[in-house]
């Protein structure tokens, strides 16, 4: 297991994942720098927005857009391929001030995370599966079809996961959480889910309180990893109970859900977490995690 952290940053904080399972070897781009150059440039529009004044909400959602867009993450464009060789996306966006929105199991959004926003922004329920692709064009998105989201690499580690050459690994799912400069915190968390994953089922990302959770005075968490583990051990709202009601450091937190939680259902992934005082901590007990966190300078985890 790996903890980087805590990281102490300044009037804002920002960090980001880029999935927890290292990189994949059918992608036909996979450099260690063209992952690394993703992160920086998510990092960068989240910053952006941070440090010219603007809310926890649009820098989570300017960063994992941008991961969204680039094809070697597992989100938007470029994710995993179900076992029926289409791809479906999950996302979800929480404020700390208290709401949130998700889909899951969405075909027509290009971008996952508007998706997810907008159902924040009606609030008269928080997920939404199956959105209807005129559901998403009156919402103003864009709209992609299956060949924008489906890339050469993805679809041949799906042939080779379904002919048991390759472990389903949970790769490249994005996230990115942040405390803003007026303190207010938001997570948003952005998959195509497992690869080879049946119909249906649908992992911890979109799940308010196990992939993305945010409450301000507390904490925002964004995790990638098995999600069946992270439900069932409710790992980001545990996060936060841990903070609130047992008086633990963000790092030990981090560290005790990675073991009780996911380490002891013998999976793994990873977290990112930042709290109330905007202090970072990344932990992972994946082989790699991606992920991007300031300290001095951007530090990119590949
Ligand atoms: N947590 C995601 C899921 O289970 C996968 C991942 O993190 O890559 O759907």
């Amino acid at each position: 297991m790996r903890i980087y952290g805590p990281i102490r940053n300044n009037s804002w904080a920002l960090a980001l994942h880029g999935g927890a399972g290292g990189w994949v070897e059918e992608l036909a781009v996979q450099s260690e720098g063209e992952y690394a150059q993703g992160l920086r440039d998510a990092y960068r529009a989240g910053s952006d927005v941070l440090e010219a004044g603007g809310t926890a909400e649009d820098a989570v959602v300017a960063a994992v857009l941008v991961l969204e867009d680039y094809p070697l993450f597992n989100a938007g464009r470029g994710s995993a391929v179900r076992c029926d060789g289409s791809v479906t996306t999950d996302a979800a966006l929480m404020l700390g001030a208290g709401r949130a929105g998700a889909i899951a199991a969405t075909r027509w959004a290009r971008n996952p995370i508007l998706a997810a926003q907008r159902v924040l922004r009606e609030g008269d329920c928080v997920l939404r599966t199956d959105v209807p692709r005129e559901q998403v064009a009156e919402w103003g998105l864009e709209v992609a079809e299956q060949d924008y989201f489906l890339t050469p690499g993805r679809i041949a580690q799906q042939r080779n996961v379904a002919a048991g050459l390759l472990a389903a690994q949970p790769h490249g799912t994005v996230g990115a959480v942040a405390r803003d400069a007026s303190g207010a915190l938001a997570a948003a968390t952005s998959t195509g889910g497992m690869v080879n994953q049946y119909p249906g089922r649908i992992g911890d990302s979109p799940i308010i309180g196990s992939g993305t959770y945010a409450r301000d005075g507390v904490v925002a968490v964004s995790c990638t990893g098995y999600g069946e583990s992270f439900i069932q051990g409710v790992v980001a709202h545990e996060i936060a109970s841990l903070l609130r009601h047992a008086g633990m450091t963000l790092a030990d937190a981090v560290e005790r859900v990675l073991r009780e939680e996911v380490e002891r259902r013998d999976a793994d992934g990873g977290i990112i977490a930042v709290d109330a005082d905007g202090t970072v901590v990344i932990g992972h007990n994946s082989p790699a995690m991606f992920g991007a966190f300031l300290d001095q300078t951007v530090t990119v985890l590949v």
